[in-house]
């Protein structure tokens, strides 16, 4: 099973946080943690969303 691998700065954060998972559902619930923990977000708006499911990568 591939992993699925992710990193913030692929969404134009200047942050160096990067993430990978066997997981894809797994991957984006941690995702959202890390924008509502490190980036102060209160929401993970549609929009957003659909940048995170482009900017996250088969490995
Ligand atoms: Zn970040």
């Amino acid at each position: 099973m591939p992993q699925v691998g992710f990193a913030c700065a692929s969404l134009g954060m200047p942050c160096e946080w990067s993430l990978r998972s066997n997981s894809r559902t797994e991957l984006m619930e941690r995702i959202k943690e890390h924008a509502v923990c490190a980036h102060k977000m209160t929401e993970i708006s549609p929009d957003l969303a659909h940048k995170i499911e482009a900017a996250i990568h088969t490995i």
